[in-house]
């Protein structure tokens, strides 16, 4: 027991100081990205193939590091109550140029009740993010998500369906290891940024997935009572 508790320690440690690493690198690379953006502004400019290149990389460790950040983030951020329908549908505004382009065909399906959580909304919006992200990586241009929400008196059940390549049955298990992408230009934490912010709502994440026909995620998370004279 006090060897996984010094294991911990050690986890939160090293955790902390990527995390500071991370930021540290952020200042030089927007430096850096600021002169490429210049040399590409350039019409002379003769090696543009490669600072055009130079750019999509440093998005790319941008990317990574934004990612990142998320996943070390101390424990205890602001919680409060709030409706989870409406973290959704902010969410999919986020995506609904991409939606649109590719004429995906997102379905939201609610019971019309609000059910409430308590938690980080943020966090709880980058687990949204993550997977409707995830589900429209999935999916072909016309391709479809349903998004349903039912609750019982303790819990709030959220699925997210797409009709996409689904998982393969022996990388199931390995969609939670960090880095663990099966895209070209993945970075492989999604996944775990998820599950991590998932349990520390004291909530479950649940997968179906079938290779060729699509994959439904389910997360359940606790709901709270909430008297709808203080809502807004
Ligand atoms: P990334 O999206 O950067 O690859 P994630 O952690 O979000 O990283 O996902 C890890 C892997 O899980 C993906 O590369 C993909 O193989 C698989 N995966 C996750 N969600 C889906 C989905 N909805 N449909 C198909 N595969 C998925
Ligand atoms: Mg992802």
């Amino acid at each position: 027991h006090e060897q996984l508790l010094m294991q911990s320690e050690k986890l939160k440690v090293v955790g902390e100081m990527a995390a500071g690493l991370a930021h540290e690198i952020r200042n030089p690379m927007t430096v850096i990205s600021g002169f490429i953006q210049m040399m590409n502004a350039d019409e002379t400019f003769q090696y543009k193939t490669y600072t055009k290149l130079i750019e999509t990389e440093i998005d790319r460790i941008n990317l990574i590091i934004s990612e990142f950040l998320v996943l070390s983030k101390p424990q205890k951020e602001q919680y409060k109550k709030f409706a989870i329908n409406q973290v959704i549908e902010s969410t999919l505004e986020l995506f609904s140029l991409q939606i649109s382009q590719r004429n995906i065909n997102v379905k939201l399906k609610t019971n019309n009740t609000n059910s409430y959580i308590e938690g980080s909304y943020n966090q709880i919006k980058q687990v949204f993010i993550n997977l409707i992200k995830n589900a429209l990586e999935a999916v072909d241009d016309n391709g479809r998500i349903d998004i349903e929400f039912r609750n019982d008196d303790r819990h709030v059940y959220i699925f997210i369906k797409d009709n996409g390549v689904g998982i393969p049955e022996h990388i199931i298990e390995r969609i939670f290891e960090p880095f663990f992408t099966t895209k070209e230009h993945g970075t492989g934490l999604g996944m775990v940024i998820t599950n991590k912010i998932i349990q520390e709502h004291k909530g479950v994440l649940k997968i179906h997935s079938q290779e060729k026909i699509g994959t439904e995620i389910l997360v359940k998370i606790p709901s709270v009572e909430v008297n709808d004279a203080i809502i807004q």
